[in-house]
This record gives structure tokens, sequence and C-alpha cells, in this order.
């Protein structure tokens, strides 16, 4: 039998992660934050200075893989673990640069399409309705205005030291909605086939519900 497919997309901070993972877990399907693939690729290329026209074919040298320990995803380069060190905001802004570059993408799509093959997902990120799973069972489009975003991420950073002014985070969303839109290969949109939802006036509770619902319908 087929695997179930569900495709959550959108801009930085709209809640996508954390929606997915409360889905995810009330659904029993993996959560797969295809982010995080990117931000690996970013730490890659950022620790070894690789020039753009050198990432085609450094990028198999990395020996990029995801894992998944009690549902919970892992991503390794090696067999270094680095799913905290891919969190800080100079990967987030490196990332959002190098998967503008075709060979990034391609060099992740086979990655992505085989776990969405073998499992059922809720996998999260800026293309995977539009191109990675175009035949997704449920497609969503999540967002929130930019201001809402910067305010929510502002939350989760104000306990840790070195903590951006809420106006450094709400410049780098910005900045980063623009690259992940206007590049040329799989630009950040919506699908024509999923529904948008917009969580600037919900709870993170209450969008989960929402899809939770939106799923229960389509399937
Ligand atoms: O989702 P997250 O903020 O961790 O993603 C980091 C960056 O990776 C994004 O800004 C975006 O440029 C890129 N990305 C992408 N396609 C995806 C997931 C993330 O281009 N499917």
């Amino acid at each position: 039998m087929k695997n179930i497919n569900i495709a959550i997309d959108g801009p930085a901070g709209a809640g996508k992660s954390t929606i997915a993972k409360m889905v995810s877990a009330k659904l029993g399907y993996i959560y797969v934050d295809t982010g995080a693939l990117y931000r690996a690729c970013a730490l890659y290329i950022t620790e070894n200075n690789i020039p753009d026209e050198d990432i085609e074919k450094s990028l198999p040298n990395a020996r990029l893989s995801i894992k998944f320990a009690d549902g919970v995803q892992r991503v390794f380069l090696g067999d270094r673990d680095v799913s905290g060190l891919i969190r800080t905001p100079e990967i987030s802004m490196a990332a959002s640069r190098t998967s503008a570059i075709p060979a990034v993408r391609a060099y992740l799509f086979e990655t992505q399409k085989k776990i969405a093959r073998e499992n059922n997902v809720i996998m999260d990120g800026r293309d995977i309705g539009t191109v990675v799973l175009p035949n997704a069972d449920v497609k969503i489009f999540l967002t929130a205005s930019a201001e809402e975003r910067a305010k929510r991420r502002y939350k989760e950073l104000a306990e840790k030291p070195d903590c951006p002014t809420y106006e450094n985070i709400l410049e780098d969303i910005k900045k980063r909605d623009y690259q992940d839109m206007h590049r040329e290969t799989a630009p950040l949109k919506q699908a024509e086939d999923a529904v948008l939802v917009d969580t600037t006036k919900l709870t993170l509770e209450q969008s989960a519900e929402k899809i939770i619902e939106m799923i229960g319908e389509k399937l």
C-alpha cells in the first residue's frame, strides 16, 4: 500500500516544525524537517570553505544522513551528529543562500523522495508540495505575518545568551523570505492545490488542531 505523504510548506517561523511535530505525534507518522538537511549542507560548505563552483563535486564527501530515534530526527555529516550545530542565525542565513544553488537542491532531492516513499510522513520545507512531493495526499501552506513570526522567534530566543534584538530577527526573517521566494530553482510558493493556513492569530495548538481536522477530512 502506498504510504501517506503530507506536505507542509511556508516561510521561516510560521510554526511549521512545532505544528508538524504535534500532528505527526497524533497520527503516528514520521516528521521530516527538510530545512535541517539544507542547514547541514550549509554547515559543510561553510566549515570547508567550499567555493560555489566546487559544491557539486564536494557534496557527496559530506556523507550527509538522517536518522530517526524515537521519532526524533537527527542529521549527520559522516559520524558527526550536527543537529545542534545547525541551529545558529549564521547557518540560517548560509542555508538560505546555499539552498538557491541547484546542485544543493539536486543533492537533497532523492534523500527526501526516498524517505517519503518508505514511510508515512509529514514533511516540511519550502518546495515539498511544489517540487519534492507534487503528488502528496495533503498539502498545506502555513504562513503568518513577518512581525508575528519575528515575535515568536524572539520569545524562543529571549532566554538564551546573545539573543538578537527583535529588530534584527525581523530583518533576518524578511531577508530570508525574500531570498527563498525569489530564487530561480524551487522558490517558496504555495502549490496550486495546497490549503492556506494563516497562523498569525492562532495558537500552535489551534493551528495543529485545524490541520489534523483537514487531514482527517482529506484522507
Ligand atoms: O526550515 P528552515 O528555516 O530550517 O530552513 C533553512 C533554509 O533552508 C531556508 O531558509 C530555505 O532557504 C532552505 N530550505 C529550502 N527548501 C526546503 C527547506 C529549507 O530551500 N525544503
